[in-house]
């Protein structure tokens, strides 16, 4: 037994004035570099106990308490380079904000706001009142409210307006957008009943009218965000179903998912449903994402008519699911930005992703492609990849993009990946193909440099 290696093992105060502790101690907190600290003595002793050979040196302890340390901040929530090619990536944090609405947050989250004050009465005030006015304008409502995402915004809507009553739907609708979130389930959450229509593939404008009885509420539309059918379909537009809905003194409401509020086919992109065209066709409420293709914060957006909005804001679960001060600060900054259409493609960042073309992506590609060739053993090379729009929308489009496959001597690409993920700041790419694939659409120039400089650390 090494009972003397034991015994001549540093104090654990002994070792925090080391000059190695005092470093660390400027980048953690030094409970926490205390706690790595002993945690690394114990293993020490286990592995000396157990008759490892190990001897002490400062070193290589406090190089496994930096690692450790390090390891478990990773945990925290942090920028990543995204080289996916998916461009609203919801396990990424969908849309990245521009630049406004990310000043818009610093100065709302730094003091104090005129969040719920109004400043020409000096008395209580909406935190909805600005945004509102600005989707107003944007879509052609009547009104606007603005709650956590579009998940609380359909299940508020349900609850306001059809709770206890019959919602009719087509069962080429009943959707699961992901991460547990069932059409189905949330009408019934709402309290209401659903009534399914149609078919798989096809619903006509008579199913609904077939389906209206007495107790029904609502006629809902949902936008199959993450799949799309093609063949024998027919679906029913929102124009017929809101006349149907009308004539029955019904509400028709439409969850647009990912939503537009200007038509992508302006930037060579297949359409989305554009929200204001939803509005003219009639839709009486229509539910969409802040943070999918409108490029803004966590919010779920609902526009319609004033006397159903009214209703909406009056319901118990609007102050449940209420937006904060942050994200309302960063959806109004975002939606002064549509005011200057022409600008938008530069302005915010999911539209300027998508709105890249071939040459810019292949003078990307080609410049990263360059860089990294630069780097002893590594291999790059410019390929045509795929990307997707991602959140929803344009579900089934696949957006061609430039790829650069990178192959490192003496490392696999599976590897690879997950050293690029252990970097500071972690980088995000693909294997294809037996090689770690970078897509340049979702990449900054900004950014080269840094993977660079991850990919050198590697050889
Ligand atoms: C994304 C999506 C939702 C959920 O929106 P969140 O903002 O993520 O809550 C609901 N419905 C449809 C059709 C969607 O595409």
């Amino acid at each position: 037994m090494n009972q003397s290696l034991l015994r001549a093992l540093p104090q654990v105060q002994k070792l925090m004035e080391a000059p190695a502790a005092a470093q660390l101690c400027a980048r953690f907190s030094r409970a926490e570099v205390v706690e790595a600290v002993r945690a690394q003595l114990e293993e020490l002793r286990r592995a000396w106990r157990a008759g490892e050979d190990a001897t002490f040196s400062g070193e290589l302890f406090f190089g496994r308490v930096k690692a450790s340390l390090e390891a478990r901040d990773r945990h925290r929530l942090r920028r990543v380079i995204n080289a996916t090619g998916i461009v609203i990536h919801t396990n990424l944090g969908r849309a990245p904000l521009a630049e406004g609405a990310l000043a818009a947050v610093l100065e709302a989250g730094a003091g104090y706001s005129n969040l719920e004050f109004d400043l020409e009465t000096g008395l209580r005030g909406s935190r909805y009142e600005d945004v509102e006015e600005l989707l107003k304008e944007l879509t052609g409502a009547e009104a606007a409210l603005v709650v956590n995402n579009n998940a609380a915004a359909v299940l508020l809507a349900l609850s306001a307006l059809a709770s206890g009553g019959e919602v009719i739907i087509s069962r080429g609708e009943l959707v699961e957008i992901g991460g547990g979130f069932r059409v189905p389930e949330v009408i019934r959450q709402g309290g209401a009943k659903l009534i399914e229509v149609g078919s798989t593939n096809k619903t006509r404008l008579g199913d609904y009218r077939e389906a209206i009885t007495e107790h029904t509420q609502m006629l809902l539309k949902v936008h199959p965000s993450n799949y799309r059918m093609v063949g024998f379909v027919g679906s029913v537009e929102v124009k017929a179903l809101a006349e149907l809905a009308h004539a029955q003194g019904l509400v028709m409401m439409e969850d647009a998912g990912s939503g537009a509020l200007v038509d992508l086919s302006q930037y060579g992109l297949p359409p989305e449903p554009v929200i204001e065209e939803s509005i003219r066709a009639g839709a009486d409420l229509v539910a969409f994402s802040g943070d999918k293709l409108l490029s803004g914060p966590q919010a779920g957006i609902l526009v319609g008519k004033g006397a159903l909005i009214d209703r909406l804001k009056k319901h118990p679960l609007t102050r449940a699911l209420r937006i904060d001060k942050l994200s309302v600060a960063a959806l109004a900054a975002t939606l002064r930005l549509y005011r200057d259409r022409a600008r938008l493609h530069e302005t915010l960042p999911v539209l300027k992703m998508l709105a890249q073309d071939m040459t810019v992506l292949e003078q990307k590609a080609a410049r990263l492609a360059r860089d990294l060739s630069a780097l002893k053993g590594t291999q790059a090379t410019v390929k045509d990849g795929v990307g997707y729009t991602g959140g929803g929308a344009l579900p089934g489009t696949g957006l061609p993009s430039k790829l650069v496959a990178v192959k490192l001597k003496g490392m696999g690409p599976g590897t690879l990946a997950a050293r690029l993920r252990e970097f500071d700041p972690p980088i995000i790419g693909r294997v294809s193909e037996g090689a770690l694939a970078l897509d340049v659409r979702t990449l900054l120039e900004e950014d080269f440099p840094t993977i660079v400089r991850a990919f050198a650390s590697f050889t």
